[in-house]
């Protein structure tokens, strides 16, 4: 007699008997088999080992990084959306209105725009420093 764990294909583990390795594999072949909890006809042996237990940590940890990609997306979202509504949209002037509320600071007011790499350096040298935030497409 040996002893097996038996896995459906919803994932319910179970163990059962039989009489030698080759009486799974024709049971299985000719359906005989079914999960004593969902009755699902797919059943494989689950097989403990390390090398399983490891690729279900990988699984694991594919979900975890999926998971916190879906919230990172969320908050870049969420301040992208909070961006739109408390700062004034200035595209491709932004340098220069920048520079505008710098000097004058009776014009303080929240904008955001588009900079280049150059225009960010020469405001980043009179001492305007810029937040530059990830900008997350809403249709994504
Ligand atoms: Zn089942």
């Amino acid at each position: 007699m040996i002893k097996y764990n038996l896995k459906c294909h919803n994932e319910h583990e179970f163990e059962s008997w039989f009489s030698n390795s080759e009486e799974f594999e024709k049971l299985k072949k000719k359906n005989l088999l079914d999960c004593i909890y969902c009755e699902s006809k797919k059943i494989n042996k689950s097989i403990m080992s390390p090398m399983i237990s490891q690729a279900k940590n990988k699984d694991n940890l594919a979900n975890i990084f999926n998971k916190d990609f879906e919230s990172e997306k969320k908050h870049l979202l969420q301040l992208r959306k909070y961006i739109e509504k408390n700062f004034d949209y200035v595209g491709n002037d932004f340098s220069k209105k920048v520079r505008e509320i710098y000097y004058d600071k009776r014009k303080k007011r929240a904008v955001y725009g588009t900079t280049t790499d150059k225009e960010r350096e020469e405001l980043a040298e009179e001492g305007i420093e810029l937040l530059s935030v990830p900008w997350i497409n809403k249709d994504n």
